[in-house]
């Protein structure tokens, strides 16, 4: 096997044509699974057409989730696929978006760079593209950098051509995937490879000739198709690899390894290396099309529900909560505002647990408090996530504290109890793009609390993206009325968890525990409050904490 040197490190460009939403990010954190799982090291990129710095000011409605790295970057939601997949911890370097691109050439060129100088989008532009996919390669055999957007979009147009030069530029050592859709016409009974050829068409028109085409389809691709699709487009019959609709998206590398993409892949680098081990993905596949022990239905109250994306790092934490518990969790995501037009939170009987994840702003708030008191009084699990901890306490100064109008400084600043207020380091922020308390910091966990006993240890670190936190002038009160503080900040200024001493499993935290789940490793809050769901569910007695791994 090479054990390459940055300058030896081969690179993957991966876009995507026909249509968005093909998995153009799965596809590629796939590859990365079965490069990695060949003993190379692996990591993945996304280049982002837009203009916005980062998605850090974006409605997830628009973008879906904003995946929070350990280094404190916002970033597309395709980055948690990415650590999900190859388990890696990735950072800002690895999503860099127009808005960047273009805000470091002008950084340069105020600085003066450039002097004498027009700058222009080629070579200026496209330099800094070609820089920031170079700046992973230290340390990496193989770099996959996906370009967001679909082939033919103005947008993406510097990234073609930043990924063209840089092909150029490296020869055998990058290769090009190309995504697309061979779409099934009931009606004729056929696959239909014409949208494949004007994508491909499209992409070659920008001098990018594609080594790899990966063809989603609901049908299986014959040899007939197959060789057709490649003889248009020029790529061997052997890279023409078919993506089927699958049950589960861990299943995608399992698919790609059946078709031999990553041997193919490797022979057109020249490198050797031993055969993906793929045992611990087939295990984790098996648990989750075939769960031994039942289904356990968690209620997913929010305010971003109409778009599943918004939440995809919950949505997944509780599938590896259900692969720790060896049970099918069943997700239903409720819009919180649907209980503020009337729907009596009683539904929540027929459930084993309810989430309530993070989020901005005041639509659904008063639906979240309300969902979160009939867990709380009915014993029915409750998971707390940033926003869902700030509703908790809220909820618990209401109704339980006696604070009435108890409510958050975020949403109300005329309340005579602002229980959860803005920090201190907050209150000169003027400006909102990444400028909140983001990423990973360490809290000390409460020896004795559930909370201690569900990580098994004293100290943690979570990654965080939030401006308010619990009122410190409240803490003795609501402590005093039965409130735990399960966790802090190392210095004990900050609450980061909370839990209710007696209820079965009442447990919030002010971070993002989804962000660090991964199937192969579910995190211990989500295998523990899957494991309380199970206890409901499947009438187990007690339920044990800390049960965790895949
Ligand atoms: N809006 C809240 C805050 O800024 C919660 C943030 C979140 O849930 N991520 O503190």
């Amino acid at each position: 096997m090479t054990r390459s040197g940055a300058d030896r490190t081969r690179y993957i460009f991966v876009t995507g044509g026909v249509v968005s939403s093909l998995g153009k990010g799965i596809a590629a954190a796939s590859l990365g699974v079965l490069l990695k799982e060949r003993g190379l090291r692996v990591t993945l990129q996304k280049l982002d057409p837009y203009i916005n710095v980062d998605p850090g000011t974006l409605s997830p409605l628009q973008h879906g989730e904003v995946f929070v790295t350990e280094d404190g970057a916002e970033t597309d939601l395709d980055l948690g696929h990415y650590e999900r997949f190859i388990d890696a911890s990735l950072s800002q370097d690895n999503n860099t978006t127009t808005g960047r691109i273009y805000r470091n050439v002008i950084d340069s060129e105020r600085r003066g760079d450039y002097l004498g100088r027009t700058v222009q989008v080629i070579p200026h532009i496209t330099d800094e593209i070609k820089r920031s996919v170079r700046v992973l390669a230290p340390g990496h055999d193989v770099v996959i950098s996906e370009v967001g957007g679909t082939v033919g979009d103005i947008e993406s147009l510097p990234f073609l051509e930043g990924i063209r030069q840089f092909r150029q530029e490296v020869g055998s050592r990058a290769l090009h995937v190309h995504l697309t859709l061979v779409p099934y016409i009931r009606a004729a009974g056929e696959l239909k490879t014409k949208p494949t050829q004007h994508s491909v068409r499209e992409l070659m028109q920008t001098g990018i000739q594609p080594a790899v085409l990966i063809c989603r389809t609901e049908h299986p691709l014959d040899d007939q198709i197959r060789a057709k699709i490649a003889s248009f487009t020029n790529v061997d019959p052997a890279g023409v690899i078919e993506a089927l609709d699958v049950d589960t998206i861990y299943e995608v590398p399992l698919e790609f390894r059946r078709q031999r993409l990553d041997d193919f892949l490797l022979e057109r680098f020249g490198v050797t290396a031993p055969a993906p081990d793929l045992r611990d993905w087939t295990r984790i596949v098996e648990r989750i099309k075939a769960p031994a022990r039942g289904v356990v239905r968690i209620a997913v109250v929010g305010k971003y529900t109409e778009l599943v994306d918004a939440y995809k790092s919950v949505e997944q934490a509780l599938i590896h909560g259900g692969i720790a518990n060896d049970v099918e969790v069943a997700i239903d995501w409720i819009a919180s505002e649907e209980i503020e037009r009337g729907l009596d939170p009683s539904f929540l009987a027929g459930y084993h647990g309810l989430l309530v994840p993070g989020g901005f702003g005041d639509r659904g708030i008063e639906g979240m408090i309300a969902a979160i008191r009939w867990a709380r009084e009915n014993e029915l699990p409750f998971l707390g996530i940033c926003l869902g901890l700030q509703c908790a306490v809220i909820e618990f100064g209401r109704h339980v504290a006696g604070l009435k109008g108890a409510h958050s400084y975020e949403f109300d600043q005329t309340s005579h109890h602002p229980v959860i207020c803005l920090m201190d380091e907050q209150r000169n922020v003027t400006t909102k793009g990444g400028t909140m308390r983001l990423g990973a910091w360490d809290a000390r966990l409460t020896r004795g609390s559930l909370a201690a006993k569900i990580y098994g240890s004293a100290e943690i670190s979570e990654r965080h993206r939030h401006r308010y936190e619990v009122n410190n002038d409240y803490r003795m009160l609501l402590k005093a009325k039965g409130l735990a503080f399960s966790a802090t900040s190392p210095d004990g200024k900050l609450v980061e968890m909370i839990e209710l001493p007696g209820h079965p499993w009442f447990v919030a935290g002010q971070f993002h525990p989804e962000l660090k789940s991964r199937p192969t490793r579910p995190h211990p809050l989500f295998a523990s409050f899957v494991e309380a769901g199970a206890a409901l569910a499947l009438g187990v007695s007690e339920p044990k904490t800390a049960a965790v791994g895949a």
